[in-house]
Formats: structure tokens, sequence, C-alpha cells
């Protein structure tokens, strides 16, 4: 009998909720754990204020004697708050979070012992991290890379640890983490962007990103999860039927949160009020045990922060209640996958945002401007938004008819075309008085009404305007944001930069009039840009092969995906925003690839080991009950046996033959990552996938077929249908 099966199912059965009760306020709890602005004017000097804040909002460098000062006061709030340690927090490009604990605690030289914390510690640390990806930008000889603090996003206190969000660089100064582009990206998008909102109100000076990212997971029960040696350690079920009853009822989709859940995500919820995420919203998702959570959106760099750490809270949170989250983006065959919805937007220092129609035909061409120079940075730029979510577990989803596929596209609804439509009709040159006031009158002054009653959602869309902003949804529910948020940024920028000097062109050497200028370059932006928009079935065979007409990518796996960022338009477009240079670009790529095989070998070895030893031995000893019952019958109806036993044998049949297929597939499955192994990265990765993932299916057919077969008692993984029900 299959022991850990029954037991971990009699574990899960027997399981309570882990009741969370909420005492006080969520309002009250808020950013208790962050020192933030409040925190800081308690324990700062208003010098030492006054240089953060300029760091925050400038970019002001801050002094060695300052630092101290801040660093001082962010002591004295920690230990208040019970800290002990002190860590530099930073995203490596494996895409977690990591953090090397200090503990605040020193010993004098009379051998007593004091709290310290020093202005260097906290602006500069040194880890030795030579064994994060870098993608050959550091050899090991001059392994070093250091971390800084980035005062744009505040620390915060975990458990008993206070993190200090930084960056991490190699000594020569490339990027070896995914916030320093971002910051980078951040101050390109701030500083063209701001530029073309100048046509529009003098006085903005900042131009912020915004992001609202919705994170979807599932939830099983961590005994059931032990029972499962692929869900440990890949984070998917390798194998496993489908349960007959997965999602077809459309039953779990906004009902009622299970318990155990319910309670995890109070916990959750809480931990986030501490920290300041400002988390809002949670429901059940379209599979079972599928659920979602999405906060109030938050400039870009802190939502970035916020979306690493709450994956990073949901780990250890989830543990307290017995739980396991998966934030894979396929975890289960047959039932829908998970993602991480990007809204974007941006915002002025003056508070308007500029993908929101406003209240006069001014306020709307700017709104024009911005909207429409998004999309021609999407249609100039597709590939490398598809790029920016390649990776092998995204791979999954992408094109499953169940999230966007991986051609980009660009929705807009039917009232936002028209309005384009109209716009595209404008006079080359000079706008006459007339045409001008009927374009105020009947064309820009309208949208805001238009967008009322807007109740367009086209949920098949990649990248879809809902309003006043663009969500952008093949984001993987494992990805780090950052990623997707440095290349729309940056290209937006670009676009923003190139349409700024368009428009200047017209003004100068034409004469125009500014708006007359605006009209005439948006009018060939939307005339250019008409490839990349697409408001019908995102999932139909008919836009693969309409896409394909339209010459746009359509890249289903990670390695073809990922080519795009070598490419010499795209290491330009990152140069001249000054985000990545080639050798910070060609070592994310390296990266990536190599991730992508690793991935899949990992997973290729763990199905290989389950299959050896967990399908095929169950099989063969249920083979052998049949075996047993066929040669008892044979005993006692010596004549009739063969018609008494007929079942019987034809599955002792089937049963070989499932063992010789899985036998046969993983001993061709070793070959071919054998001879995957001997070739450079990039073919490497391309065999992986041609070569090597086309056995996960196979292998994982016949052991789903002799799931059907054998004897349930017998069976040594839990069940799908087991591990997708939370009671
Ligand atoms: P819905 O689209 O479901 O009607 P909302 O429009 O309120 O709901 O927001 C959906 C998501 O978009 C939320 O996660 C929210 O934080 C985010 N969001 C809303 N406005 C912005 C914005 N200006 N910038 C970035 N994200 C935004
Ligand atoms: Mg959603």
């Amino acid at each position: 009998m299959s022991t850990l099966r029954f037991f971990a199912l009699k574990e899960s059965l027997s399981r309570l909720p882990i009741t969370i009760s909420e005492n006080k306020k969520r309002s009250e709890l808020f950013g208790k754990h962050v020192f933030g602005k409040e925190a800081m004017r308690q324990v700062l000097s208003h010098d030492a204020f006054q240089a953060v804040e300029a760091a925050i909002n400038t970019g002001a460098k801050i002094d060695r004697l300052m630092a101290d000062s801040i660093a001082a006061g962010m002591k004295q709030w920690a230990l208040e708050l019970g800290a002990t340690h002190y860590t530099h927090w930073f995203q490596p490009l494996t895409g977690a979070t990591a953090e090397k604990h200090d503990a605040f605690f020193e010993q004098t030289p009379e051998g007593n012992a004091i709290e310290k914390f020093e202005g260097a510690k906290l602006v500069q640390q040194e880890p030795d991290a030579s064994s994060f990806p870098h993608g050959g930008i550091r050899n090991t000889f001059e392994a070093r890379g250091y971390t800084a603090w980035d005062p744009t996003s505040p620390a915060f206190i975990l458990d008993t640890t206070l993190c200090i969000p930084t960056v991490f660089v190699s000594y020569t100064g490339e990027a070896l983490d995914n916030k320093t582009p971002l910051l980078r990206a951040l101050t390109a998008i701030d500083h063209n962007a701001t530029e073309v909102a100048k046509y529009f109100n003098k006085s903005v000076s900042k131009v912020t990103a915004t992001l609202g990212w919705e994170q979807e997971y599932f939830l099983i029960d961590s005994a059931l999860a032990v029972s499962r040696p692929d869900i440990m350690q890949t984070g998917r079920a390798l194998l496993g039927h489908a349960p007959a009853k997965g999602q077809q009822l459309d039953d779990h989709y906004f009902g009622s949160i299970p318990a155990r859940a319910l309670n995890f995500m109070k916990d959750l919820e809480q931990q986030c009020m501490f920290l300041g995420i400002p988390v809002k919203t949670r429901h059940n998702e379209v599979a079972p045990n599928q659920f979602e959570l999405a906060p109030i959106f938050e400039e870009a760099n802190l939502a970035v922060d916020h979306n690493s750490l709450i994956m990073d809270l949901m780990d250890r949170i989830a543990e307290r209640h017995n739980l396991k989250v998966l934030f894979h983006e396929k975890p289960f065959a047959g039932v829908n996958g998970s993602g991480k919805h990007n809204n974007w937007s941006l915002a002025t220092d003056t508070g308007v945002n500029l993908l929101s129609p406003g209240t006069t035909p001014m306020k709307n061409l700017q709104f024009l401007t911005f909207f429409v120079n998004t999309i021609k940075a999407v249609q100039d730029n597709e590939e490398l938004i598809r790029a920016s979510v390649a990776s092998a577990s995204n791979d999954h989803r992408l094109g499953a008819h169940e999230a966007p596929p991986a051609i980009m596209s660009v929705f807009i609804g039917k009232q936002l075309t028209a309005v384009l439509d109209e716009l595209e009709k404008v006079t080359d040159g000079k706008l006459s008085p007339q045409e001008k006031t009927d374009l105020k009158l009947n064309v820009v002054g309208k949208i805001p009404e238009i967008l009322l009653d807007n109740t367009d959602r086209n949920r098949t869309s990649p990248f879809a305007f809902t309003g006043n902003k663009f969500e952008f949804r093949a984001v993987g529910s494992t990805t780090n944001c950052a990623k997707p948020m440095v290349v729309l940024n940056t290209v937006v920028a670009k676009q923003l930069k190139d349409f700024k000097s368009e428009v200047d062109k017209l003004v100068d050497k034409k004469k125009m009039k500014k708006d007359d200028a605006i009209f005439n370059i948006l009018r060939e932006y939307i005339k250019a840009s008409k490839k990349i928009r697409f408001e019908g079935d995102g999932y139909s065979e008919a836009w693969e092969q309409e896409a394909l007409k339209r010459k746009l990518s359509n890249h289903s796996s990670t390695p073809e995906a990922l080519a795009i960022q070598l490419d010499k338009r795209s290491v330009s477009v990152f140069e001249e925003m000054a985000v990545m240079n080639s050798v910070e670009l060609k070592a994310r790529y390296e990266i990536e690839l190599e991730e992508y095989i690793k991935r899949i070998q990992i997973e290729s070895r763990v199905l290989g080991n389950i299959a050896k030893n967990h399908i095929i031995p169950t099989a063969i000893r249920y083979q052998n009950l049949l075996i047993k019952n066929v040669e008892g019958l044979k005993n006692i109806f010596a004549n009739d046996y063969e018609n008494l036993a007929q079942e019987q044998i034809a599955l002792i049949i089937q049963i070989s033959k499932y063992i010789g297929d899985i036998n046969r597939d993983i001993h061709a499955m070793v070959e071919s990552r054998k001879s995957a192994n001997k070739l450079n990265i990039k073919e490497r990765a391309i065999d992986y996938k041609k070569n090597v993932l086309p056995f996960f299916d196979t292998i994982r057919y016949a052991s789903d077929k002799l799931e059907l077969l054998v004897e349930d008692k017998l069976w040594p993984l839990a069940k799908n249908r087991e591990l997708l029900n939370l009671n």
C-alpha cells in the first residue's frame, strides 16, 4: 500500500483552518513596519529628512555624514520595532529576492556589546555573491558585486530583520539585477514623458510610471504536495490525470473562498498592511484551488518590489496554514494556468493620469498623444515585449487558449477605434479653423463620454486598453514584473522622444502651430500602427493566420522569443535610453537561455525518476495481481479460463505496453539530453525544446493511462483531483 499518499490524504482531510482574527482596523496597521515619511519625520533630523526626499525626487546624492545620520535614525526606529538584524534586500537575475542578514550586535573592545549600524553599511555593501547568475559579466577572479541603497523604495522590517531595498551591480558598473535597469527605464520614461507632457501643461516636472499587478496562484495542501516529488521540485504536476470534475461548471470562479484559503489570505493581508503593500482585492479564479490577489496600483519601482516581497511572504505564510503556494504558470494540465496582469499607466506630479481622458479637448489631445504613442511603441517593439515575458513555464500558458497568444497585439475597443479612424483623416499640414473646431467638438471632445459607457472588454488580448490604463496580460505568474516594466517603459520613452523631435521639427521648420503639428504626427502614427491593432478573438486560429499575414511575430517558445534581445535595433534602443548596454543585454540573454535549459533539464530528470521509481513499479505490482488472478482462474477452470480471464489478460498486455512505452521514452529522453548538452547555449536551448520536451507528453500520456488502470489503493502519488480539492 502506498503509505505516503494515504498518510498525506488523512493529514489533509483532518486539517482545521488556522483562524486569523482581525482586531484592528487595517488602516491602523498600514505601513507600521515601513521606514516611510512618517517614521522618518519622527527619527530623522530635518536635514537628513530633506536629503532622503531629494534623493527620492531628484536622484540627489547623499553624502557620507548625512548617511550616518540617516542610518542612526533608521537603526533607532528598527530596534524599537524589535529588529535584530539588517540586510540589503535585492533582486538578482534568478528572478527571486536575495538577502544576507547581519546582526546590529557588535562587540566593543572592552568585551561588552552594542547595537551598531553606520551610514556606510546602509549605503553600500559587498555581499559574496559570486554564485548569482551574471552571464559572463564578472569573471570569477573579480567576482565581486556590490549592493547600493535605493532610497525610492523604503526600508521595511520583515520578522526581525530590517530590509533595505538595494540595487546589485558589478564593480565595473553593469547591472546584475532586475532593479537597476528598471530604475534606469523609469528615469528614461520620466524624462521623455515630462518633455511631452509640457506641451500641455508647462508646470509638469515629473512623470512616474504606475503599475498595478494582479497575481494569480494556486494553493494546495502541504502534505499532499510532499507526496508529489514533481510539485516539490519543479512547482508543477509533470503527470497526473486531469480531474474528472475540473473547471467545467465554472463553480469556483468568484465563488465563496474556502476557509483555509481565506484564513491564509487574511494572515497575508495583515502582514501586507504592516509592510505598506496596499492589497485590495482577493477572489477565486477559474480553476479549482486557483486564486487572485491585487493591490492598489503604485509607482512602478515600488509596485515591483512589493510584488517580489509578496511572493516571498506568500511562501512563508502558506507554511503556517499547512499550504503550499504554486506560482507556476501551468501547474496542472487540463485546468487554467496563472498569469500576472500588469496594469500600466503614466502619472504627472500635477496629479494627472496621462492615459485618462480629461474634461477638455486639450486634455483629451494629451490623452490621445500618450495613447497613440504607446500603441506605436508596442507595434515597433512587439518582439521585445514578447521576449520580456518569455520563460519555460510561461511557454505552457501563452497561446494555450486560456491566456493571450504569443502574438502581441493591442485592443482599444470600438469607440476609440472610431476616434483613431477620424484622426487619420486630419488634413496634411496646417488645419483650418473649421476643421479644428470640428475635431474638438466631435472627436476629441467626445472621448470622456464614450469611455463612460465603454464596456468593451476583450479578455483574449495581450495588451488591452481598459479606460485609463493599458493592461499587459501576457506576463507570467512567476515573472518578476521588473522585466516587462523595463521593456515597456524603455520603448515608450524612446517613442516619446522621437515624437517630440518630430513635432518640434514641424513647429520650427514648417512654422506649424503646436496642436497642428501634434495632429499631423499622430495621424501618421495611427496609419503606421494599424498592424498591431486587433479587436477580435485572440485565441482563434483565424487570428494566427491574420497575424502571419500582418508579419507579426508568433514565437511560441522562449529560445525563439529571446533572440530579439541581441538584435542591433533592440540594443540601440536600450543604449539610447541608457537602460542597458550591449554587455548587459547579452548577459541577460544568456542567463535567460540558461535558465530555460536548466528548468527543462530538471523537469526531465524528475519526470524520469518518478516514472522509473514510482509509476513502473506500481504498474508491475498491479499487473502481478492480475497475473495471480489469471493463474487462479486457470487452476480452477482449466478448460474455460481463457474466456473468464479475457479482460484481465487484455489488461496485463495493456499494462506491459505502457510500461514499455515509458521505458523506451525515458531512455530516448536521456539520450536526447546527452546530445543536446554537447551544443552551444543557443542551439542547446532549441534542442531541449525540440528533442527533449516532446517526451514529456508521451511519458505523461502513458503514465496517466496507467493511473486510470491501476487499482487506486496501489497508486503512490496524490492524484491531481486530490490536490485540487482544498477542504
Ligand atoms: P477593473 O479593471 O477590474 O474594473 P480597476 O480599473 O479598478 O478594476 O483596476 C484594475 C487593476 O488596475 C487594479 O489592480 C488597479 O490597481 C490597476 N490600476 C488602476 N488604475 C491604474 C493606473 N492608473 N496605473 C496602473 N494600474 C492601475
Ligand atoms: Mg485578472
